[in-house]
């Protein structure tokens, strides 16, 4: 039976990648990807030639079942995502999840961590807010419950971290501005990339900041909310 090893790849930075890492992807028979554009920048960079497979949350089983009919032959799978961690709120998870769901105990398929970056620690890291207990809460909603997702923000006695795109960043700070308008926020857009910007100050400090720089608001988010 083969092994899963589920890789951690740079969220911008190229070199943010382990030794381990890269040992792996050179060993493995097959690289199982968000999207193989993305994972080919990478391999390439590091002259790294494997077959790759392209899964995607919403696609057909049978690329699930494909990987899984790999590992029984027993071969060797990484598993990365188009950046960080894979799982943790992204498509990879669904392959994970259906693959430990779907293992019998006996098959002797093994799933092996290389950890390394994931955009929420990088975020907290430079925060400087109590992390001994902190929340993730993924992505907002982008209609339905997403008032209650932010109303959960606002209540929350820990500290809560989550991701936001640049097209909804805007409507993100408003919600918290009116819900949260006195809390400490790190907005933290582009880490390890050229344009890395990170924000601080209430909802409303953070909102003006961000319209300042309204025609050049690129890149994706991570929002931090301090605990009261
Ligand atoms: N699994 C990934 C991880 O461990 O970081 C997260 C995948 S999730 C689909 C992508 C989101 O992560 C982005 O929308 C953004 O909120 C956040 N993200 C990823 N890279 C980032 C970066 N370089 N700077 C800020 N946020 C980032």
């Amino acid at each position: 039976m083969g092994t899963l090893y589920i890789i951690a790849t740079p969220i911008g930075n190229l070199k943010d990648i382990t030794l381990r890492a890269l040992e792996v992807l050179k060993s493995v028979d097959l690289v199982a990807c968000e999207d193989t554009r993305q994972t080919l920048k990478l391999l390439n960079h590091y002259q790294i030639s494997k077959p790759l497979v392209s899964y995607f949350q919403h696609s057909k089983l049978s690329k699930i079942e494909y990987i899984a009919g790999q590992l029984a032959e027993g071969k060797n799978v990484a598993l990365v995502t188009d950046a960080g961690t894979p799982g943790i709120s992204d498509p990879g998870g669904k392959i994970i999840e259906h693959i430990t769901n779907n293992m019998k105990q006996d098959a002797g398929i093994r799933i092996v961590p290389i950890p390394g970056p994931s955009a929420v620690m990088a975020a907290l890291s430079i925060s400087g807010f109590p992390t001994d207990k902190f929340i993730f809460m993924g992505f907002p909603p982008h209609k339905k419950g997403r008032n209650k997702f932010f109303e959960e923000v606002a209540r929350a006695g820990y500290v809560v971290v989550f991701y936001e795109s640049t097209h909804r960043i805007l409507k993100a700070m408003e919600q918290l501005k009116g819900l949260a308008p006195e809390r400490q926020i790190v907005a933290a857009r582009e880490l390890t990339k050229m344009f890395e910007s990170v924000y601080r100050g209430t909802a409303g400090e953070i909102l003006d900041k961000l319209n300042e720089d309204k025609n050049n608001l690129k890149g994706e988010f991570v929002i931090i909310v301090k605990n009261e």
